[in-house]
């Protein structure tokens, strides 16, 4: 089931550029719509509601705001992984992760003192397309020995099938609030549930 009032502002406020990217910039990753933030914590605390988590981790920039809404909510805390090691990080778990969007590598890392062992792990990112940042993410868990427990995205584009690579990886539970299944000739589709 995807969020209605999500989908409807996809629809309305969303854009689709040369068929593969939704910018989304008006209300999620530039301009942000606080309400529609927390509308979004919601719905993944009630999808997420039988899992036991005690951390959430997600990725600077965009991650940051329904992490900080849903770890506010959830009243635990929010770590993102960094994509430059500042100088006062000691000891760090760093990997590599590629973006299609952006054509480039990046390295991402999480300082050693806030993912360890004992964190069980969700995820969320505002997007999931081909799933690498994901994986970069149960890379680092896994160099931390921590356990991922749950991924939740504020928008899946399908077709580039990262849901799939996730699976593969042993991710079971994987929550997408909207779910696009094409962007074709500057027109996004919203999948019908
Ligand atoms: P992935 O690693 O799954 O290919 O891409 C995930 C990351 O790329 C997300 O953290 C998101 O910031 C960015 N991203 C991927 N697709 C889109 C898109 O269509 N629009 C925007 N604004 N960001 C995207």
């Amino acid at each position: 089931m995807s969020l209605k009032v999500l989908c409807d502002r996809i629809l309305a406020d969303g854009r689709s550029l040369e068929g593969v990217i939704l910018k989304v910039d008006k209300f999620i990753n530039h301009q942000m719509d606080p309400y529609l933030m927390k509308q979004v914590a919601v719905e993944f605390i009630r999808r997420f509601s039988d899992l036991r988590v005690n951390k959430i981790v997600t990725v600077e920039a965009s991650g940051i705001a329904p992490s900080i809404m849903l770890g506010y909510m959830m009243e635990l805390p929010v770590v993102f992984a960094k994509k430059k090691l500042p100088s006062t990080m000691q000891e760090a778990y760093v990997t590599t992760v590629h973006s299609f969007t952006k054509q480039s590598d990046t390295q991402l890392m999480i300082s050693r003192e806030y993912l360890t062992a004992d964190d069980h792990v969700l995820f969320i990112d505002d997007f999931l397309a081909y799933g690498n940042a994901a994986l970069a993410i149960c890379d680092l868990c896994r160099q931390a020995g921590a356990t991922v427990e749950g991924m939740g995205f504020i928008i899946e584009k399908e077709m580039l099938h990262g849901r799939e690579l996730l699976q593969k990886e042993g991710i079971s539970r994987i929550e997408s609030l909207a779910i696009v299944d094409s962007l074709e000739n500057n027109t996004i589709h919203i999948k019908e549930d």
